[in-house]
């Protein structure tokens, strides 16, 4: 295992770097402690040919003005508030609203944007990089003040985990991810690979992406996963009004409790061969299918980004929830540990 550092660029008067690990493999990650984005993975194919299978950019003053959460990390709270307010203990607060009305990915400033204290990680099987951030009492208008500590771990057997937890002095919401733009092909569109979700249900949203508040089966729907599937076939169906956008954005109700011994979804790129199974504590997973993604956008070496030319799969808890009763509770209390694992495994098919 190998782990560097390097100078990325200077931002808000710091420095921030950026951190190579590879492993005996040949799998290279890239991070930089700005918003904890991982700018580069690189697997091989199954004749060992490897390709980078993230979105990424060149530079770092490019991933300061990225409004796409391209690579970063998310918080204090992935995916939407319905108008940027909640309660707890009957208390409102009034957060960021980012996303019209709502509020969106931690706010105007989220996770994905700070600069976090960074330590290099040198465990027996995998390499990786501490992060950690101190989010103040009021930060995008959240309560308390939270301190979240990350660990990305490039592991000998070819996954990516990434372990979180967070801490606060007073009652607060948390629900961190991280939002990745895979591709296994290294290029063009996504349709030609083929998932499966362990979820029998998601939850429905209304016009602002914002959740009714209902559990829905995927039975006989576009986001029946339960058995693998090609991704193109459905978003050739694009006027299907299961779909968002023509595509995927849909949070999507974990079965059972697969942890981290059973995977919660299998990505396939048939061509290349290269497999990536995402395995989670979380009870959500937010399966995005880069339906905002457009040549305006140009990404690493001057490529420009397409719709449907990358997915993200953001383990997490269900949109909206602080709203929403029947969903699995996102406060944090003080003397109370935030926990959530998520592994990113990348293999081959043969
Ligand atoms: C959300 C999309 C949003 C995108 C922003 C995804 O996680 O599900 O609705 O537009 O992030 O890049």
């Amino acid at each position: 295992m190998h782990l560097s550092r390097k100078t990325f660029g200077k931002c808000q008067d710091r420095n921030v770097h950026l951190y190579t690990i590879s492993n005996d493999n040949g799998l290279v990650v890239s991070l930089t402690n700005y918003g904890g984005i991982v700018t580069s993975v690189r697997v091989p194919d199954r004749q060992g040919i490897f390709a980078n299978v993230v979105l990424g950019y060149d530079t770092l003053e490019e991933y300061v003005s990225d409004k796409a959460y391209i690579g970063g990390l998310v918080g204090r709270y992935a995916n939407r508030i319905s108008k940027g307010s909640f309660q707890i203990d009957g208390k409102m607060y009034s957060l960021a609203c980012n996303d019209g009305m709502n509020h969106l990915h931690g706010g105007s400033e989220g996770f994905n944007k700070k600069i976090w204290e960074a330590q290099p990680v040198r465990e027996p099987d995998g390499c990786g990089v501490a992060l950690s951030l101190i989010s103040p009492d009021g930060d995008e208008g959240y309560p308390g003040t939270i301190d979240v500590q990350v660990l990305y771990l490039l592991s000998s057997d070819n996954a990516l985990i990434i372990d979180y937890t967070a801490a606060t002095d007073i009652r607060t919401i948390v629900n961190l991810t991280q939002h990745s733009y895979f591709n296994l092909a290294g290029e063009g569109l996504i349709h030609d690979h083929t998932i499966r979700i362990n979820a029998s249900g998601y939850t429905p949203v209304d016009k602002d992406y914002i959740p009714t508040g209902s559990l829905k089966s995927v039975d006989g729907t576009a986001l029946d996963f339960r058995k693998e599937r090609k991704i193109g076939t459905v978003l050739a169906d694009a006027d299907n009004p299961e779909l968002i956008e023509g595509g995927f954005d849909h949070n999507f109700v974990l079965d059972g409790s697969g942890g981290l011994s059973l995977p919660a979804a299998k990505l396939y790129h048939p061509g290349s061969g290269r497999t990536l199974e995402v395995y989670t504590t979380e009870p959500g997973l937010q399966f995005y299918s880069g339906n905002f993604l457009n040549e305006q956008m140009v990404g690493r070496g001057g490529v420009p980004f397409c719709k449907h030319g990358a997915l993200c799969l953001e383990a997490q808890h269900f949109p909206d929830s602080p709203n929403q009763r029947a969903f699995p509770s996102v406060i944090l209390a003080p003397g109370h540990v935030y926990r959530q694992t998520t592994r990113y495994q990348f293999g081959v098919r043969i």
